[in-house]
């Protein structure tokens, strides 16, 4: 409770961004506040550690910020999903649909190993699209996905039940 409370006070919602009709969570407050920053990401390496993964996965720009520090905490790897081009070596990649048509992700194709337990990561789940295309790229590799985790969840937007639904996480950890 108190958690919620100090993490709910260090984010910003920002009306009509990017388009109108849009209630944006801007969570650059909590970044910038290094109390609610720590407290989250201990309270999230907590919730995470129970599945035991063998590295971390975020898709840019924010799932590193998250997922990197759950990585070093667990002692584990991380790997980059990043946009088309951006990655040096031979990629995999994965189309998925955004509210203006198609985007795609990208992984390297050595970042993890078959078989290996995966955690996927980012900052926030609004409609789950960002987060299945990622969990879409670990599956090509061979990784098994044990868990998808956030700061925070847009409940409204659905993401939790596309992911648990299209069978894309077993399971959806949050604060
Ligand atoms: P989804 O793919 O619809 O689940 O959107 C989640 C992705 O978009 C994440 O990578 C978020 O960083 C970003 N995102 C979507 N909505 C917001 C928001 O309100 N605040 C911050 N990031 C958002």
């Amino acid at each position: 409770k108190a958690l919620e409370e100090r993490l709910k006070k260090s984010i910003r919602t920002i009306p009509d961004y990017p388009q109108p009709g849009i209630l944006f969570y801007d969570i650059t407050t909590l970044f910038q506040d290094p109390e609610a920053y720590k407290l989250a990401i201990d309270h999230l390496v907590e919730r995470v550690r129970p599945f035991r993964p063998d590295v971390i996965v975020g898709p840019e720009a924010r799932g590193f910020v998250v997922g990197g520090p759950l990585a070093y905490a667990l002692g584990v790897g991380f790997a980059f999903v990043r946009k088309p081009g951006k990655l040096p070596r031979e990629v995999v990649t994965a189309e998925y649909e955004k509210e203006y048509g198609p985007d795609s992700l990208a992984i390297h194709r050595d970042a993890l190993l078959p078989g290996q337990r995966v955690v996927v990561a980012d900052d926030l789940l609004a409609t789950g699209g960002t987060m299945g295309a990622t969990v879409d790229l670990v599956r090509k590799l061979g990784g098994e996905v044990v868990a998808a985790a956030f700061l925070i969840e847009l409940a409204h937007l659905g993401g939790r039940k596309f992911l648990l639904e299209e069978k894309k996480v077993p399971e959806v950890v949050t604060l």
